[in-house]
């Protein structure tokens, strides 16, 4: 499959309208109900090879997703992209626009920014409500202001309709991986292309590959394991632990489940949408407010699925995803679920051999432990 950059050349070329937007959960209906091509700018480090850029304005102890984003835009964003947006998704994030718009000015160049702020208390109360919803209308005149075009519900409606059917086919591409009929490699590179192409296209692919997929027959795994974090690993350990007989049968990741988990009901009006997207989000770190339900979620999650194994894949220098981490870990194993952490930083793409052996081993262990229940079920 194609990479970002080659992804976004050709939409230019198409003449698409992109705006890249800053992970991680951007409201990506209201942009395309403009007409707009929304891009999410994550998923960028096998095309980003260098940082000079960004080091010059971010510190080396940002993570990965930030530092791949600032280096994109401030040496490509003026050739691929027409606007950026971003929300306050995280402390990393937040602080990017100014530091961003200045090192863009510094060359001359800029872009247009579209922002958004969503509150970091439950959205229930009016006060919460009210807000967001102002938000969205601002934005949505920032839009207009852009397009030349008014807000049109039905164009909202049609959108949220597209998106909708986007997160319930990702849901049947996971339960394929989940069941052994598609590699989760495939299905990791599948979800994460929609960042990079217009929906429908999107679905197009999707719906291909379901086809293609669904008479496979299901695959038999020596162990199932969950997944979390904020991306997933290299397709290199994605294959170390399909070798190893680790099947994915669920995931946590914010760039595939915590994403499209939570469908909401199609609506005309955006203010009353995007409170029920947020409100109701697949809990995330980053989302204060389904922090309380986190917990409870990935427990429910595991014992669903009868997982075996938590692969937790650390973004290196990500505050929000580890503070939970012990935590998690002492929960699963009361109820006999091993974890494995690692941690990917942005030099270790190419350095991948002690991730390799950590898999190998935690797969060996996750095998023993299913041949001896095997055999101490056989022995009653
Ligand atoms: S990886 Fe963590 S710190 Fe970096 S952008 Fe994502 S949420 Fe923010």
């Amino acid at each position: 499959m194609k990479g970002f950059l080659d992804s976004l050349a050709d939409l230019k070329s198409q003449g698409h309208t992109l705006v890249g937007c800053f992970p991680l959960y951007p409201p990506l209906e209201l942009l395309h109900s403009f007409g707009l091509t929304p891009v999410v700018l994550w998923g960028l480090r096998q095309d980003i090879t260098r940082l000079t850029r960004s080091d010059r304005h971010l510190q080396p102890y940002a993570c990965g997703v930030a530092r791949c984003l600032s280096e994109f835009v401030l040496s490509q964003g003026g050739e691929f992209l027409d606007a950026i947006f971003m929300y306050n998704a995280c402390d990393t994030l937040r602080n990017l626009p100014e530091i961003l718009q200045s090192g863009l000015e510094q060359d001359g160049s800029s872009l247009p920014l579209f922002r958004l702020h969503i509150p970091a208390v439950p959205i229930n109360p009016p006060s919460a409500s009210n807000y967001l919803e102002d938000q969205i209308w601002e934005l949505t005149k920032e839009l207009k202001k852009f397009t030349g075009r008014s807000f049109s519900g039905p164009a909202f409606l049609n959108s949220t309709v597209l998106y909708n059917q986007q997160r319930m086919l990702i849901g049947e591409l996971e339960h394929l991986a989940a069941t052994g009929r598609l590699g989760f490699a495939d299905c990791a590179d599948i979800v994460l292309s929609a960042g990079r192409m217009p929906v429908s296209d999107h679905i197009a692919l999707m719906e291909h590959t379901i086809r293609d997929a669904a008479n496979r027959t299901p695959g038999e795994p020596a162990a199932r394991i969950m997944l979390s974090g904020i991306l997933p690993p290299p397709a290199a350990l994605l294959d170390v632990m399909e070798q190893a007989g680790l099947m994915v049968v669920a995931n946590d990741l914010a760039a595939m489940r915590r994403s499209y988990g939570y469908l909401p009901a199609a609506s005309s009006d955006p203010g009353a949408y995007y409170e029920d997207l947020y409100s109701n989000h697949h809990p995330c770190t980053t989302i204060l407010p389904s922090a309380d339900r986190r917990l409870e979620h990935i427990m429910k999650t595991a014992r669903e699925n009868t997982v075996q194994g938590f692969i937790f894949v650390g973004e290196k220098f990500c505050e929000y995803e580890y503070f939970e981490i012990p935590i998690i870990a002492q929960m699963l194993a009361a109820e006999g679920v091993r974890t494995l952490e690692l941690e990917i930083g942005i030099d270790d793409t190419l350095n991948l051999d002690a991730h390799r052996t950590r898999i190998e081993a935690f797969a060996e262990m996750l095998r023993q432990e299913t041949g001896r229940s095997r055999r101490d079920k056989d022995a009653v």
